[in-house]
């Protein structure tokens, strides 16, 4: 996250037009940042959608225009490998039967713990510090019941107020389980008011001030709905000046930003692999337990895959439990969600996320620079903060006008995106997969769809 040292985004805009001599919102801009992105060649990895493939604009007269996707922090798109790999397991299925558990590239016995070095590069964890199994609320529980170990004085845990409905029922049910009240319990943290995001010092000063009731603190990486990135280093870091555990969930962050979770010190995480990791819905999900833990934090549930590898198969009831997250596994893996995962793992191990952070700066700074220019765009402001070190790729916008006719406009123009009623569009350029020209096409279907939704001056 260290792009300090480059320039603003908005200048390299600005000085691309001016060497192109057109004007800063010409889409020439875009095809010259376009044709000087290292990273363009990824989007080769992927099947894009084409316009007259997707429901409501399938009367489009340029159909099989691929559309633009905008979509990838709810599900991102498919690599084109997967297809592949989850063919060779239905062969190997068909073909061998019970012999695939061992045989083959794959092996379906521990075919995950094939990719979680892999996994664990984009989060920045050690291999050992991450599993793939489950689904993240499921994931998200597991970890709770071995972190979040009430007592009377110290019984809270630290949540956004607007969580992600499955985080904030998980975190709820897990202080009904210990016999604790929500109400008193759960501690949830509002914006100031007038304001949609939280101030990094707020959020410290509340650890500082409250810290001593917070047996847990919870919080995304990334926020889903104002897609705000949190400051996770300096999070951790008074939630442990206050002896409080740290837990991020991740769904929106992993894939996206750049994450330091071995280096940070966070103790647990939790992330979906369907959203910026591309596997596909329901996907294998993952979780992290740092390494510091690995001997003194032990998985509350037991199943027989937590148990070590080497003499799991011998059956005889006495655990061998493996340590850190490892233990916590429950069942044997399912190898056809272990293929698109790992489809797109390789995808990303061609780059970095260094590198794709860069790329993700600068084209969400293209996106927010063409709608602060567009004089189509007055009816819309940005909730997603501006600074580059306090979001990911996704940009939160907010209508004054109805939003419904505006996102129907929209899709008839080939944009899939994310609305969320009554009044926010979020907005996601994947670095590894999305152009600057995508970038551009939306902010002119964004003007069109406005003009064509807002009522004539003679109404
Ligand atoms: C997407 C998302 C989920 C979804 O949970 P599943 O268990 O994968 O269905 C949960 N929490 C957050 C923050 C999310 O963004």
């Amino acid at each position: 996250m260290d792009s300090s040292s480059d320039s603003p985004p908005s200048e390299i805009f600005e000085c691309v037009a001016a060497t192109l001599g057109c004007a800063p919102t010409s889409r020439d801009v875009a095809a010259y940042l376009d044709q000087h992105d290292e990273l363009r060649h990824m989007r080769d990895e992927f099947l894009v959608p084409k316009i007259s493939d997707l429901p409501p604009s399938a009367t489009s007269p340029d159909g099989t225009e691929e559309c633009i996707y905008l979509v990838g922090n709810s599900l991102g798109l498919q690599p084109k490998k997967t297809r592949q790999y989850v063919g060779e397991e239905l062969d190997k299925w068909a073909q061998t039967g019970v012999h695939g558990h061992t045989e083959g590239s794959r092996p379906w016995a521990w075919a995950e713990n094939n990719i979680e070095e892999l996994m664990a590069n984009v989060v920045g964890a050690k291999a050992e510090e991450v599993a793939l199994m489950n689904g993240l609320t499921v994931n998200l529980h597991l970890l709770l019941l071995s972190f979040y170990r009430p007592t009377a004085t110290r019984h809270k845990i630290l949540l956004e107020d607007k969580a992600f409905p499955s985080d904030h029922y998980a975190v709820e049910s897990q202080v009904r389980l210990r016999g604790f009240d929500p109400q008193q319990s759960v501690l949830l943290m509002t914006p100031r008011p007038g304001e949609e995001t939280l101030r990094t010092q707020d959020i410290l000063d509340l650890i500082e001030r409250e810290g001593d009731s917070v047996a847990v603190v919870m919080f995304s990486g990334v926020q889903y709905y104002t897609g705000q990135l949190f400051d996770m280093a300096a999070i951790t870091e008074a939630g442990h000046r206050k002896g409080c555990f740290v837990g991020f969930d991740l769904a929106h962050a992993a894939g996206n930003a750049e994450l330091k979770l071995h280096d940070w010190g966070v103790d647990f995480a939790c992330w979906c692999s369907y959203k910026y990791l591309n596997s596909g819905a329901g996907g294998i999900a993952g979780a992290f337990i740092h390494q510091k833990h690995q001997h003194t934090v032990r998985p509350a549930l037991l199943g027989w895959w937590g148990h070590d590898l080497k003499t799991r198969f011998k059956m005889n009831n006495v655990m061998e439990l493996q340590p850190g997250v490892s233990g916590f596994r429950l069942s044997n893996q399912p190898i056809l969600l272990v293929c698109p995962l790992q489809a797109s793992l390789e995808v990303f191990s061609k780059t970095s996320m260094r590198a794709l952070r860069r790329k993700s700066i600068l084209l969400t700074g293209y996106l927010e620079f063409l709608l602060q220019r567009d004089a189509a765009c007055p009816d819309v402001s940005i909730i997603t903060p501006s600074d580059p070190q306090q979001r990911g790729c996704q940009l939160s916008l907010r209508f004054s006008v109805p939003i419904r006719p505006v996102f129907q406009e929209l899709e008839r123009r080939g944009v899939a995106c994310d609305m969320r009623e009554p009044s926010v569009l979020r907005v996601a350029p994947v670095p590894l997969y999305n152009s600057f020209s995508d970038v551009h096409r939306f902010v002119e279907a964004l003007g069109a769809a406005l003009a064509s939704s807002r009522p004539t001056a003679h109404d």
